[in-house]
């Protein structure tokens, strides 16, 4: 292989006249340009040659094809065009038109081109642990090279548009029952059923069927526009902002209707589209970004073995502490559990079986792994049995006495190797440890609220925290399917911080006279599940003015003392939990406008001594946003340039998977960066002037928006302080 190119396929002819055509581009066999080229050069001579009677397409190592390579899809480059044999009427033409049958034999994984490729072929051979599916929606593109008109032929409208709008895979045994595949075998079968099944087919023993042209599956033609119809509303309803969900139903629904070849054609203009879309470009992003998080210099680049965690203890079964032992059992860790009293212990227990039986009721996890995964966890009240374990999470009440007296146990009773995490939102880590001789091996294990769902890790690193326990903590955290992203040891560390202003700067709005509703209702608009008054009532306010008092201690530079939150606590409204706070809740915890918000309101005001501001009162929607998120953007910049976070794309990562921010938007400072930093520099200056301190641009963003320099490019003024 020429050192510099990206993949090949190789072929070879047997004895029995079949060509087989290997792709091979570790890690996943991805299409690559190369890969596609040298595929078409294989094609052309088996198909050339008069000792092939039939083709086997496979990939190397058990994995057919990850799909299209999507490093050329850089979030902010330019693209390159595909290839003629990344065409679809390569496809069309020359696997599926061609004379002689072909066969994919599908192991691993068949995912976006590979599936496509897979179905342009006259059978599917496949393993059942393989994984099929049409993920590019979440890339903000739609497949495109014949997917969105081979699927619905192969599998029914219903399905497919199921499978293309969730992105989500299928296994080997259900596409076999759904038709994607026409046969099951083991792997070590894989090749020798699909050479017998490529002969059959050229020697007439089996059918020869175009995918394009199959129809058996489709439902009538009424029964398409109504399915289109409700697919359309919902994702209308559960994704506003974003546009290819709904090309991709006229593509499907075109095809169906005006037939597979116009449907092809509108595939191939709607592809070209797509794939230079602002969406596709910020959705690739994150996508390149959460896999960076985990390349971390000076840790990941030295060559270590990540230690292997066997069992795992967690410290306090409460709310997070019940969840963060959730997260383990259902990926297998043994765990124990430490309480402080018999009935706390049940309690925590019980919280953790509720969180797996509604995992059950999602359809998650199958009914019957639920007394396997429940046999994983020991519930204690001492700490005889934490010799055992390799890491200990401690997840008791945010109090700094009772934490220490903990991490001294901790100290006694595991051994030497054990790493000592917290999960404290809050307190300084090296007071946490500030009584113990192990520093090296206290680390921040920052887990979301539910933790057992919430995707996110914060790996909270201490200067003397050791980088092997840093990867240790790393592998873990991939294990249990999270994104870690390592920052370093300060207030609210980085999700926390970076989103502290994003409440206060909507309060000042509202004591300047907008209204909490109008800003929930337009940054829901904007793309966040709910706004900074919903998410106050949900976290309760207890938490919230503990919180900000946090902040407000740390930075009183640029915070934004209200009352408003303090004022309704007192009227015993908390939240949600007592189903009265910025909303009213009824028993189902449905949020309804209150209209005593405005006495409250009012009376915040009043305190403040801040006058109603009519420019603010009739703010629109565009400077509500700015108001709210540029403050946000500004924290993300002081994170950065005080080496808190390795690199911006981490911040876009924490903002997406911490607070739901939109991934389509490409997370925080690539969102910022789609503005551009001196607009935004320039508005916080415009508003400190109006507003105060709150919106100073801090000297790393005024620096960078003088210099035209992006959020994204490289901290390497910053100080590390990881
Ligand atoms: P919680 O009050 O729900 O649970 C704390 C549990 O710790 C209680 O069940 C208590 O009995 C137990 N506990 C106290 N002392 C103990 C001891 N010595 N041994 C064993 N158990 C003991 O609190 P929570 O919301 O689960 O928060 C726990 C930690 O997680 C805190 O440090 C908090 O800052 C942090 N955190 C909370 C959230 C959140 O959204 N609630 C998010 C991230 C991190």
């Amino acid at each position: 292989m020429d050192s510099r190119s990206k993949g090949r396929t190789a072929v070879e002819v047997g004895a029995d006249g079949v060509a087989l055509i290997t792709i091979i581009n570790p890690p996943v066999n991805s299409l690559s340009f190369d890969v596609l080229y040298s595929l078409s050069e294989n094609y052309e001579e088996a198909l050339r040659r008069n000792d092939v009677k039939a083709i086997v397409i496979t990939g190397e190592k058990g994995k057919f094809s990850g799909g299209f390579d999507i490093t050329g899809l850089g979030g902010s480059q330019e693209r390159k065009p595909k290839p003629d044999s990344m065409s679809v009427d390569f496809l069309s033409d020359v696997v599926e038109g061609a004379k002689k049958p072909s066969v994919a034999a599908v192991d691993g994984l068949a995912l976006g081109g590979g599936l496509e490729l897979a179905m342009a072929c006259h059978a599917r051979i496949s393993t059942s642990s393989a994984q099929l599916g049409l993920p590019e929606l979440q890339l903000g593109i739609i497949p495109g090279l014949g997917g969105t008109q081979r699927l619905p032929r192969l599998i029914g409208l219903s399905k497919s548009l199921d499978m293309m709008l969730t992105s989500k895979p299928i296994k080997g045994e259900e596409a076999h029952a759904l038709g994607l595949v026409d046969a099951i075998v083991l792997p070590a079968e894989l090749i020798k059923t699909a050479r017998r099944w490529a002969l059959d087919i050229s020697e007439y023993r089996r059918p020869w069927v175009l995918s394009l042209y199959k129809t058996s599956k489709l439902e009538p033609l009424k029964e398409v526009r109504e399915i289109c119809k409700f697919a359309r509303a919902q994702v209308q309803k559960e994704a506003p902002n974003v546009k290819h969900p709904l090309i991709c139903i006229d593509v499907i629904e075109e095809g169906i209707i005006s037939g597979p070849r116009v449907g092809l054609r509108k595939e191939a203009e709607a592809s070209q589209v797509l794939s230079q879309s602002d969406t596709s470009k910020s959705l690739v992003h994150v996508f390149f970004a959460q896999r960076a998080t985990s390349k971390i210099p000076g840790i990941t680049d030295r060559g270590m073995m990540p230690r292997q965690v066997n069992k795992v203890a967690v410290v306090g079964g409460g709310l997070m502490g019940s969840g963060i032992v959730t997260a383990l059992i259902l990926n297998n860790f043994p765990v124990i559990l430490k309480e402080m009293n018999e009935n706390l212990l049940q309690t925590g227990i019980n919280r953790v079986k509720a969180n797996l039986k509604r995992q059950m009721a999602k359809g998650t996890i199958p009914l019957e792994k639920f007394d396997k995964t429940v046999s994983l966890l020991k519930g204690v009240l001492n700490y005889e049995s934490f010799k055992e374990v390799d890491l200990v999470i401690e997840a008791v009440v945010e109090n700094i006495v009772v934490k220490q007296q903990i991490f001294t146990d901790l100290e006694k009773y595991c051994g030497p190797h054990c790493i000592l995490a917290s999960n404290t939102s809050t307190i300084d880590l090296t007071l946490i440890g500030a009584k113990t001789q192990s520093h090296d091996r206290i680390v921040g294990a920052h887990f979301f609220s539910p933790a057992h769902i919430m995707p996110l890790l914060e790996i909270v690193q201490t200067p003397q925290t050791s980088p092997q326990v840093i990867l240790n903590l790393i592998s873990l955290a991939k294990k249990i399917k999270k994104t870690p992203v390592l920052v370093g040891n300060c207030t609210g560390f980085a999700v926390n911080r970076i989103f502290f202003p994003y409440t206060q700067a909507a309060t000042m709005l509202v004591e300047r006279g907008a209204h909490p509703y109008k800003i929930d209702q337009v940054v829901t608009k904007f793309g966040m599940p709910m706004g900074p008054f919903r998410l106050a009532d949900l976290v309760g306010f207890g938490v919230a003015i503990a919180t900000a008092k946090q902040f407000i201690n740390e930075f009183p530079d640029r915070t934004h003392r209200s009352m408003l939150i303090s004022i309704m606590q007192e009227d015993k409204r908390a939240g949600e939990s007592t189903r009265k706070g910025f909303y009213l809740y009824d028993e189902k915890r449905r949020a309804s406008p209150d209209p005593e918000l405005n006495k409250y309101i009012e009376k915040a005001r009043s305190i403040s001594g801040i006058a109603v501001d009519p420019k603010i009162q009739n703010l629109p929607e565009k400077d509500i946003i700015e108001m709210i998120f540029f403050p946000v953007v500004n924290e993300a910049c002081r994170v950065l340039s005080e080496g808190i976070a390795v690199k911006a794309s981490d911040l876009d990562i924490a903002s997406v998977l911490g607070m739901s921010f939109p991934a389509y938007r490409g997370g925080i400072m690539f969102w910022a960066d789609s503005l551009g930093t001196k607009y935004v520099c320039s508005r916080l200056e415009e508003w400190s002037k109006d507003y105060g301190g709150f919106f100073n641009p801090c000297n790393y963003l005024a620096q960078r928006a003088a210099q035209g320099i992006p959020l994204s490019s490289p901290a390497d003024q910053a100080k590390p302080r990881l």
